[in-house]
């Protein structure tokens, strides 16, 4: 059982299939954050530069998965076209220079060999080939259509070490319990313990 529809839960749900599990699950259709039409596979956060030490890792895994899903038949709209990140002045520049690891392929430009236009004020653009975008909604359903699993709309709005309980839900049969609930999730219970039960 996963409790949670987005990028988090249909991955959990396609890699527990892959691993055997017959899998449920539950998603109470609101805020999917990761139903972006455009999310940029991009491993430099912001205006920070920072870059997660996973994050290449990361990006080369999406870029797989995606051709993963393609190769089952789940096509995936995206671009593996690259990411140009404006970047205001020169502090900023030493910002992202500082945390960019050395195994991230990059490129400084100026302004005017910006392959796409920039509005007036940028002093820099870092491009990174590596990087593209993914349509979020379809990523997610492809996953969760590969994944084979049982999809049911539903809220969870408690739960005890044996059972989750979902709003306007029937019973279904007894899986273990596994949440990717999201910044939402925060608004609901406590997160049980993974050797939980559910109920749907
Ligand atoms: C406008 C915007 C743009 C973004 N752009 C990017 C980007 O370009 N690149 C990038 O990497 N990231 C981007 N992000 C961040 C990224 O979308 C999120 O980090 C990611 O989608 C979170 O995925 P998730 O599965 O954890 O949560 P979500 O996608 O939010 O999924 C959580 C799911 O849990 C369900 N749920 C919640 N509570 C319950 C409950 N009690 N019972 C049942 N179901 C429940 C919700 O219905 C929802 O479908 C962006 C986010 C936003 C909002």
């Amino acid at each position: 059982m996963v409790v949670g529809a987005g990028i988090a839960g249909a991955s959990a749900a396609y890699f527990l299939a892959r691993g055997g599990a017959a899998v449920t699950v539950v998603d109470a259709g609101a805020h999917t954050a990761s139903h972006v039409p455009s999310a940029l596979v991009n491993p430099v956060r912001g205006q920070s530069g920072g870059v997660d030490a996973r994050a290449l890792a990361g990006m080369a895994f999406t870029w797989a998965l995606v051709r993963e899903l393609e190769g089952q038949g789940w096509p995936v709209p995206h671009g593996q076209a690259g990411v140009l990140r404006p970047v205001p002045d020169e502090r900023a520049r030493a910002r992202f220079e500082r945390n960019l690891p050395p195994d991230l392929a990059h490129r400084w430009l100026r302004p005017e060999e910006s392959p796409e236009p920039l509005a007036p004020g940028w002093a820099h653009v870092l491009s990174l080939p590596q990087g593209g975008w993914v349509d979020g909604q379809a990523l997610t359903g492809a996953l969760l259509r590969a994944s084979g699993a049982r999809v049911v709309r539903g809220r969870a709005v408690a739960w005890t070490r044996h059972e989750v309980q979902l709003l306007d839900a029937a019973p279904c049969t007894p899986t273990p319990w596994w949440s990717a609930a999201g910044r939402w999730a925060r608004t609901g219970p406590a997160r049980p313990p993974p050797t939980a039960w559910a109920r749907c």
